[in-house]
Protein backbone atom coordinates (compact mmCIF):
# COMPACT_ATOMS: atom_id res chain seq x y z
CA UNK A 1 0.00 0.00 0.00
CA UNK A 2 1.58 3.74 -0.66
CA UNK A 3 0.22 6.37 1.13
CA UNK A 4 -2.27 9.08 0.05
CA UNK A 5 -0.13 12.14 0.86
CA UNK A 6 -2.02 15.23 2.46
CA UNK A 7 -1.13 18.70 0.93
CA UNK A 8 -0.71 20.90 3.51
CA UNK A 9 0.18 23.63 0.85
CA UNK A 10 -3.10 22.90 -0.83
CA UNK A 11 -5.44 23.24 2.03
CA UNK A 12 -3.61 25.82 3.39
CA UNK A 13 -3.87 28.16 -0.04
CA UNK A 14 -7.71 26.81 0.30
CA UNK A 15 -8.01 28.30 3.55
CA UNK A 16 -6.48 31.57 2.70
CA UNK A 17 -8.82 32.48 0.46
CA UNK A 18 -11.32 32.00 2.88
CA UNK A 19 -9.69 33.90 5.49
CA UNK A 20 -8.93 36.75 2.92
CA UNK A 21 -13.01 36.95 2.12
CA UNK A 22 -13.66 37.24 6.12
CA UNK A 23 -11.30 39.81 6.10
CA UNK A 24 -12.71 42.11 3.19
CA UNK A 25 -16.07 41.32 5.23
CA UNK A 26 -14.51 42.70 8.20
CA UNK A 27 -13.31 45.71 6.23
CA UNK A 28 -16.28 46.68 4.75
CA UNK A 29 -17.88 46.63 8.73
CA UNK A 30 -14.63 49.16 9.64
CA UNK A 31 -12.18 47.01 11.06
CA UNK A 32 -8.78 45.74 9.28
CA UNK A 33 -7.34 43.04 11.61
CA UNK A 34 -4.01 43.60 12.77
CA UNK A 35 -1.10 41.58 14.28
CA UNK A 36 2.08 43.04 15.76
CA UNK A 37 4.66 40.74 16.24
CA UNK A 38 7.19 41.39 18.59
CA UNK A 39 11.14 40.02 17.74
CA UNK A 40 13.63 40.25 20.10
CA UNK A 41 17.25 39.64 19.23
CA UNK A 42 19.06 38.04 16.16
CA UNK A 43 17.95 34.79 16.09
CA UNK A 44 18.25 33.70 12.21
CA UNK A 45 15.18 30.95 12.87
CA UNK A 46 13.25 33.38 14.20
CA UNK A 47 13.15 36.32 11.81
CA UNK A 48 12.41 34.31 9.05
CA UNK A 49 8.96 32.91 10.70
CA UNK A 50 8.50 36.47 11.64
CA UNK A 51 9.01 38.06 7.60
CA UNK A 52 6.42 35.15 6.46
CA UNK A 53 4.21 36.36 9.30
CA UNK A 54 4.53 39.62 7.74
CA UNK A 55 4.46 38.30 4.05
CA UNK A 56 1.08 36.31 4.60
CA UNK A 57 -1.02 39.18 6.70
CA UNK A 58 0.02 41.85 3.72
CA UNK A 59 -1.20 39.10 1.25
CA UNK A 60 -4.40 38.20 3.02
CA UNK A 61 -5.16 42.40 3.37
CA UNK A 62 -4.63 42.47 7.23
CA UNK A 63 -2.52 44.96 8.86
CA UNK A 64 0.82 43.74 10.46
CA UNK A 65 3.03 45.12 12.86
CA UNK A 66 6.78 44.27 13.15
CA UNK A 67 8.26 45.47 16.46
CA UNK A 68 12.08 44.71 16.95
CA UNK A 69 13.97 45.10 20.20
CA UNK A 70 17.44 44.31 21.39
CA UNK A 71 18.96 41.19 22.40
CA UNK A 72 19.43 42.75 25.90
CA UNK A 73 15.98 44.77 26.16
CA UNK A 74 15.06 44.08 29.59
CA UNK A 75 11.79 42.05 30.43
CA UNK A 76 10.31 45.18 32.04
CA UNK A 77 10.10 46.91 28.68
CA UNK A 78 8.68 44.53 26.75
CA UNK A 79 6.10 44.08 28.96
CA UNK A 80 5.33 47.48 29.05
CA UNK A 81 5.16 47.38 24.89
CA UNK A 82 2.37 44.34 25.11
CA UNK A 83 0.70 46.41 27.84
CA UNK A 84 0.54 48.98 25.13
CA UNK A 85 -0.66 46.53 22.20
CA UNK A 86 -3.56 45.59 24.74
CA UNK A 87 -4.57 48.40 24.82
CA UNK A 88 -4.23 49.53 20.97
CA UNK A 89 -7.62 49.27 19.34
CA UNK A 90 -5.98 48.80 15.96
CA UNK A 91 -4.11 45.56 17.07
CA UNK A 92 -6.42 42.21 17.25
CA UNK A 93 -3.35 39.67 17.73
CA UNK A 94 0.11 39.84 19.64
CA UNK A 95 2.29 37.36 19.33
CA UNK A 96 5.95 37.51 20.98
CA UNK A 97 8.29 34.92 18.89
CA UNK A 98 9.94 32.66 21.01
CA UNK A 99 12.41 31.78 21.70
CA UNK A 100 13.60 34.45 24.38
CA UNK A 101 16.78 35.77 25.68
CA UNK A 102 17.56 33.58 28.87
CA UNK A 103 16.90 36.48 31.10
CA UNK A 104 13.31 37.17 30.32
CA UNK A 105 10.79 34.96 31.81
CA UNK A 106 8.97 33.46 28.97
CA UNK A 107 5.92 32.17 31.15
CA UNK A 108 5.24 35.94 32.45
CA UNK A 109 5.18 37.19 28.47
CA UNK A 110 3.18 34.47 27.52
CA UNK A 111 0.37 35.35 30.40
CA UNK A 112 0.65 39.28 30.18
CA UNK A 113 -0.73 39.49 26.99
CA UNK A 114 -4.53 40.05 26.84
CA UNK A 115 -6.35 36.83 26.44
CA UNK A 116 -8.68 38.16 23.87
CA UNK A 117 -5.18 38.94 21.42
CA UNK A 118 -3.25 35.64 22.46
CA UNK A 119 -3.61 34.38 18.85
CA UNK A 120 -1.35 32.01 19.52
CA UNK A 121 -3.08 30.31 22.04
CA UNK A 122 -0.88 30.22 24.34
CA UNK A 123 -2.28 31.74 27.62
CA UNK A 124 -3.43 29.79 29.77
CA UNK A 125 -6.79 31.07 29.85
CA UNK A 126 -7.25 29.87 26.68
CA UNK A 127 -6.11 26.94 27.14
CA UNK A 128 -8.06 26.42 30.09
CA UNK A 129 -10.97 27.45 27.78
CA UNK A 130 -9.82 25.13 25.20
CA UNK A 131 -9.15 21.77 27.68
CA UNK A 132 -12.90 22.89 28.50
CA UNK A 133 -14.32 23.03 24.81
CA UNK A 134 -15.15 26.70 25.13
CA UNK A 135 -14.48 29.15 22.00
CA UNK A 136 -10.86 30.06 22.28
CA UNK A 137 -8.00 30.96 20.40
CA UNK A 138 -6.59 27.28 19.36
CA UNK A 139 -2.43 27.05 19.34
CA UNK A 140 -2.08 27.47 15.37
CA UNK A 141 0.05 24.27 14.82
CA UNK A 142 -2.52 21.87 16.64
CA UNK A 143 -4.94 23.85 14.79
CA UNK A 144 -3.89 23.34 11.36
CA UNK A 145 -3.55 19.55 12.26
CA UNK A 146 -6.80 19.37 12.72
CA UNK A 147 -8.02 21.39 9.59
CA UNK A 148 -6.07 19.00 7.73
CA UNK A 149 -7.49 16.01 8.74
CA UNK A 150 -11.06 17.62 8.51
CA UNK A 151 -10.28 19.17 4.90
CA UNK A 152 -9.15 15.41 3.62
CA UNK A 153 -12.48 13.74 5.13
CA UNK A 154 -10.39 11.90 7.87
CA UNK A 155 -12.70 11.43 10.40
CA UNK A 156 -11.71 11.20 14.42
CA UNK A 157 -14.58 10.02 16.73
CA UNK A 158 -13.48 6.89 17.87
CA UNK A 159 -10.18 6.50 16.48
CA UNK A 160 -7.12 6.13 18.68
CA UNK A 161 -4.85 8.92 18.14
CA UNK A 162 -1.37 8.45 19.49
CA UNK A 163 0.97 11.62 20.00
CA UNK A 164 4.62 11.40 20.56
CA UNK A 165 5.69 14.72 22.57
CA UNK A 166 4.24 16.12 24.97
CA UNK A 167 5.37 20.22 24.72
CA UNK A 168 3.46 23.06 25.63
CA UNK A 169 2.53 24.11 22.19
CA UNK A 170 1.99 20.93 19.84
CA UNK A 171 1.99 17.50 21.84
CA UNK A 172 -0.16 18.49 24.41
CA UNK A 173 -2.89 20.56 22.90
CA UNK A 174 -3.39 18.67 19.83
CA UNK A 175 -3.87 15.67 22.13
CA UNK A 176 -6.83 17.56 23.64
CA UNK A 177 -8.48 18.68 20.49
CA UNK A 178 -8.59 15.19 19.54
CA UNK A 179 -9.95 14.35 22.51
CA UNK A 180 -13.05 17.51 22.00
CA UNK A 181 -13.51 15.58 18.72
CA UNK A 182 -13.70 11.69 21.04
CA UNK A 183 -10.84 10.79 19.76
CA UNK A 184 -8.69 7.85 22.62
CA UNK A 185 -5.40 9.26 23.25
CA UNK A 186 -2.14 8.23 24.06
CA UNK A 187 0.61 10.54 24.83
CA UNK A 188 4.17 8.92 24.66
CA UNK A 189 6.97 11.28 25.43
CA UNK A 190 10.98 10.85 26.19
CA UNK A 191 10.34 8.26 29.18
CA UNK A 192 7.19 6.17 27.46
CA UNK A 193 8.54 2.16 27.57
CA UNK A 194 8.46 0.37 24.66
CA UNK A 195 7.07 3.00 22.18
CA UNK A 196 6.57 0.54 19.35
CA UNK A 197 3.93 -1.26 21.11
CA UNK A 198 2.08 2.03 21.55
CA UNK A 199 2.55 3.95 18.31
CA UNK A 200 1.41 0.81 16.73
CA UNK A 201 -2.23 0.78 18.23
CA UNK A 202 -2.44 4.67 16.31
CA UNK A 203 -5.24 4.65 13.54
CA UNK A 204 -3.56 8.34 13.38
CA UNK A 205 0.12 9.12 14.85
CA UNK A 206 1.29 12.34 15.41
CA UNK A 207 4.82 12.82 15.49
CA UNK A 208 5.96 15.74 17.35
CA UNK A 209 9.70 14.69 18.65
CA UNK A 210 12.16 17.19 16.61
CA UNK A 211 14.34 14.06 15.69
CA UNK A 212 15.18 13.25 12.07
CA UNK A 213 13.62 9.94 10.77
CA UNK A 214 12.69 8.83 14.25
CA UNK A 215 9.23 7.00 13.47
CA UNK A 216 10.25 4.40 10.99
CA UNK A 217 8.08 1.51 9.64
CA UNK A 218 8.15 -0.88 12.30
CA UNK A 219 6.16 2.18 14.47
CA UNK A 220 3.22 1.89 12.42
CA UNK A 221 0.43 0.00 11.66
CA UNK A 222 -1.14 -0.73 8.03
CA UNK A 223 -2.86 1.82 6.59
CA UNK A 224 -2.85 4.26 9.77
CA UNK A 225 -2.98 8.25 9.42
CA UNK A 226 0.90 9.69 9.83
CA UNK A 227 0.80 13.19 10.85
CA UNK A 228 4.56 14.42 10.86
CA UNK A 229 5.50 17.83 12.88
CA UNK A 230 8.74 17.92 12.63
CA UNK A 231 11.01 20.23 10.99
CA UNK A 232 14.39 19.46 10.94
CA UNK A 233 17.84 19.46 9.20
CA UNK A 234 19.03 15.93 8.50
CA UNK A 235 23.06 15.23 8.26
CA UNK A 236 23.55 16.87 4.82
CA UNK A 237 21.31 20.06 5.86
CA UNK A 238 18.37 18.88 4.03
CA UNK A 239 14.74 19.72 5.63
CA UNK A 240 13.68 17.03 6.72
CA UNK A 241 10.27 15.86 9.36
CA UNK A 242 10.71 13.37 12.18
CA UNK A 243 8.76 10.44 10.27
CA UNK A 244 11.22 8.12 7.77
CA UNK A 245 8.80 9.85 4.93
CA UNK A 246 10.33 6.98 1.98
CA UNK A 247 9.67 3.70 4.32
CA UNK A 248 6.57 4.96 6.09
CA UNK A 249 4.70 6.35 2.70
CA UNK A 250 4.40 2.35 1.78
CA UNK A 251 2.97 1.22 4.49
CA UNK A 252 0.47 4.28 5.98
CA UNK A 253 -3.03 4.97 4.57
CA UNK A 254 -2.13 8.61 4.79
CA UNK A 255 0.69 11.03 5.56
CA UNK A 256 1.89 14.43 5.67
CA UNK A 257 5.32 15.31 4.24
CA UNK A 258 7.76 18.02 4.91
CA UNK A 259 8.01 20.57 4.00
CA UNK A 260 4.42 21.28 2.80
CA UNK A 261 2.52 19.21 5.19
CA UNK A 262 1.68 20.90 8.37
CA UNK A 263 4.11 23.68 8.35
CA UNK A 264 2.25 25.83 5.65
CA UNK A 265 -1.25 25.98 8.26
CA UNK A 266 0.29 26.78 11.22
CA UNK A 267 0.93 30.68 9.85
CA UNK A 268 -2.87 29.82 8.10
CA UNK A 269 -4.60 28.98 11.34
CA UNK A 270 -2.35 32.77 13.06
CA UNK A 271 -3.85 34.52 9.96
CA UNK A 272 -6.96 32.72 11.06
CA UNK A 273 -7.08 33.78 14.51
CA UNK A 274 -6.22 37.30 13.79
CA UNK A 275 -9.25 37.51 12.16
CA UNK A 276 -11.48 35.75 14.40
CA UNK A 277 -9.95 38.19 16.81
CA UNK A 278 -10.62 41.35 14.97
CA UNK A 279 -14.77 39.93 14.38
CA UNK A 280 -15.01 39.25 18.26
CA UNK A 281 -13.47 43.10 18.81
CA UNK A 282 -16.49 44.05 16.42
CA UNK A 283 -18.90 42.11 18.67
CA UNK A 284 -17.65 43.62 21.54
CA UNK A 285 -18.28 47.11 20.55
P1 LIG B 1 10.00 19.88 22.07
O1 LIG B 1 11.46 19.69 21.99
O2 LIG B 1 9.45 20.96 22.95
O3 LIG B 1 9.31 18.50 22.49
C1 LIG B 1 9.75 17.29 21.98
C2 LIG B 1 8.96 16.18 22.61
O4 LIG B 1 9.46 14.94 22.08
C3 LIG B 1 9.10 16.10 24.13
O5 LIG B 1 7.85 15.94 24.72
C4 LIG B 1 10.00 14.91 24.36
O6 LIG B 1 9.71 14.17 25.53
C5 LIG B 1 9.65 14.05 23.16
N1 LIG B 1 10.75 13.11 22.88
C6 LIG B 1 12.07 13.41 22.76
N2 LIG B 1 12.78 12.27 22.56
C7 LIG B 1 11.89 11.25 22.55
C8 LIG B 1 12.00 9.85 22.42
N3 LIG B 1 13.18 9.26 22.24
N4 LIG B 1 10.87 9.10 22.47
C9 LIG B 1 9.67 9.68 22.64
N5 LIG B 1 9.50 11.02 22.78
C10 LIG B 1 10.60 11.79 22.75
O7 LIG B 1 9.53 20.08 20.57
P2 LIG B 1 8.25 20.82 19.92
O8 LIG B 1 7.00 20.13 20.33
O9 LIG B 1 8.36 22.27 20.08
O10 LIG B 1 8.53 20.51 18.38
C11 LIG B 1 8.59 19.20 17.86
C12 LIG B 1 8.97 19.27 16.40
O11 LIG B 1 7.96 19.98 15.70
C13 LIG B 1 10.27 20.03 16.11
O12 LIG B 1 10.90 19.43 15.00
C14 LIG B 1 9.80 21.42 15.74
O13 LIG B 1 10.70 22.10 14.90
C15 LIG B 1 8.52 21.09 15.02
N6 LIG B 1 7.53 22.16 15.01
C16 LIG B 1 6.89 22.38 13.84
C17 LIG B 1 5.91 23.33 13.75
C18 LIG B 1 5.23 23.51 12.46
O14 LIG B 1 4.68 24.57 12.21
N7 LIG B 1 5.18 22.49 11.60
C19 LIG B 1 5.55 24.17 14.89
C20 LIG B 1 6.22 23.79 16.12
C21 LIG B 1 7.18 22.82 16.16
P3 LIG B 1 9.93 14.78 27.03
O15 LIG B 1 8.76 15.70 27.25
O16 LIG B 1 9.89 13.58 27.91
O17 LIG B 1 11.24 15.49 27.00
Amino acid sequence: MTAQIINGKEIAEKKRLEIAKEVERLKELGVTPGLAVILVGNNHASRTYVNNKEKACKELGMNSLLIEMQEEVSEEELLAKINELNENPEIHGILVQLPLPKHIEEKKVIESISPSKDVDGFHPINIGRMMTGQDAFLPCTPYGIMVLLEETGISVAGKHVVVVGRSNIVGKPVGQLFLNQDATVTYCHSKTKDLRFHTNQADILIAAVGIPNFIKEEHVKDGAVIIDVGINRNENGKLCGDVAFDEVVEKAGFITPVPKGVGPMTITMLMYNTAKSAAWSLDRN
